[in-house]
């Protein structure tokens, strides 16, 4: 019995591909060019909707970690990326036209994999893999909605910046919570004098903006303002908003900040912090410059930059389980973005494990996905893990056990070797055979 694989993007043709090099069956449906998408040009499978870098090659690097971790699982993505790379310094960049090719070539040519062209609208009987991306169409999309009750299925991002908590400067924050006298609350609070909250203010107000494609034109919620944006309004509404300084004094001096930047724990090891109410479309390299200028933050290591995209995406947390089936009809799995993770290749990453989930739940196999030591572990744990404030995230080391940037070479060490053992477990499995 075949396995149908919705959307041929990245993570769809990742989890066809693997479903196939297992021995497994899968029909691959793509709507393009039948139905296109706003930010999709070709009918081609695998097609970058922007840029032609897939990051960093550096090991000491999370993504560069990442492409490491997907080459050695035998990624057909990352295998082509090489295939088809250009000269791009320590990035691997790809030229996209030769690679969406060469994929769609190869995918094609597959025996274990028939692709069909044409838009899904409903979901079909047997095993599944939604992989239908961040433009999912909205038929689909209706469909996914109402299968995870549609409150749990977002369409835009909101998201602010996190750092890691070792390159705050602590000697410029302190814990507390509003009105508390507490001092082990639980915000680390960034705060300002008015001289300092002058100079940020002017500096974020005239900061560099991502550009707008013409189909996220359009207005923001009221919730989830970009910073800057509610900066315009008027010099005071940040002060007024999410920096306002009300039931918070500093302990160095027992004053009433002019204005704070309160940062929150993402994760339950606390060494990832999320400035509160950042969303914004600064561009990155400005993003780093502005925040910089917040005392505590003149250090900052950005592990997840911010942003506000078009993006369909399911609150992972409560949706899905470890081996990214839907809790609520295990025989869905999602792969990709729609999964909450964000980037080209942490959605081939939920494209590779999906299609190996799919495969072993086929057969009637568990499947116990990588440890949170790699990559592809650390992101299922971060999508499975509660989280009120839940919002697409990208690789980073900070979502990594046991991660300290001091010990930054033996985390790289164990994440590999755990994937080489992980992936020794998986394939020792007699009804899992590579046919490669
Ligand atoms: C405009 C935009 C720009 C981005 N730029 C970057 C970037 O520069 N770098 C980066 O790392 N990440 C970027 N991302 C984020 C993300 O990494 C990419 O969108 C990535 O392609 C996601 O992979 P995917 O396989 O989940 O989805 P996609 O690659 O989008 O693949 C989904 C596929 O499903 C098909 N599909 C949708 N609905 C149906 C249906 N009903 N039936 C059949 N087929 C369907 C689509 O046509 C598409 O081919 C961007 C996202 C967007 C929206």
């Amino acid at each position: 019995m075949e396995i149908a694989v919705i959307g041929g993007g990245l993570a769809g043709v990742e989890a066809a591909y693997q479903i196939a090099r297992s021995g497994g069956a899968a029909i691959l449906h793509e709507m393009r060019p039948t139905v296109t998408t706003p930010a999709h040009k070709s009918g081609l499978l695998g097609e970058l909707v922007c840029s032609n870098s897939l990051k960093s090659m550096d090991l000491l690097n999370a993504h560069g970690l990442l492409k490491e971790e997907l080459r050695r699982l035998d990624s057909i993505i990352v295998r082509t990326a090489d295939e088809t790379s250009i000269p791009g310094g320590k990035a691997l960049v790809v030229d996209r036209e030769r690679f969406a090719a060469k994929l769609t070539e190869e995918i094609e040519n597959d025996p274990g994999i028939q692709v069909v062209r044409g838009e899904m609208t409903s979901i079909p009987d047997g095993v599944v893999v939604i992989a239908s991306g961040p433009l999912t169409s909205d038929s689909l999309a209706n469909e996914i909605g109402r299968l995870t009750n549609a409150g749990n299925l977002f369409f835009y991002d909101a998201i602010s910046p996190i750092v890691d908590a070792q390159s705050v400067d602590l000697e410029s924050a302190f814990y507390a919570s509003r009105y508390s006298k507490d001092e082990t609350g639980d915000y680390l609070n960034c705060p300002l004098t008015g001289e300092e909250y002058d100079r940020f203010y002017d500096a974020l107000i005239s900061a560099e903006r991502m550009e707008l494609k013409d189909f996220e034109n359009t207005s923001y919620f009221e919730g989830c303002l970009p910073v800057e944006v509610l900066a315009e309004r008027g010099k005071k509404t940040l002060a007024f908003g999410p920096m306002k300084p009300v039931g918070l004094f500093d302990p160095r001096d027992g004053k009433r900040p002019y204005a704070v930047v309160q940062l929150r724990k993402e994760n339950a090891s606390g060494n990832m912090l999320n400035l509160v109410g950042f969303q914004t479309k600064m561009k990155y390299p400005e993003q780093e410059r502005v925040f910089r200028m917040i005392p505590a933050l003149r250090n900052a290591v950005f592990l997840r930059h911010g942003s506000i995209h078009r993006n369909t995406y399911v609150n992972a947390p409560l949706c899905l389980n470890e081996r990214l089936q839907l809790k609520v009809n295990e025989r869905v799995f999602l792969a990709g973005q729609i999964t909450g993770v964000e980037g080209y290749m942490e959605a081939t990453l939920m494209g590779l494990m999906a299609g190996i989930s799919a495969i072993k739940a086929q057969r009637g196999d568990v499947f116990i996905p990588p440890p949170p030591s790699t990559c592809a572990g650390a992101l299922i744990r971060y999508l499975t893990t509660e989280n009120k404030h839940f919002q697409p995230m990208n690789i980073n080391f900070g979502l990594f056990e046991g991660y300290a940037k001091k010990t930054k070479e033996i985390s790289v060490e164990r994440c590999l070797q755990d994937i080489e053992d992980w992936k020794t477990s998986i394939h020792n499995k007699k009804h899992l055979t590579p046919h490669s």
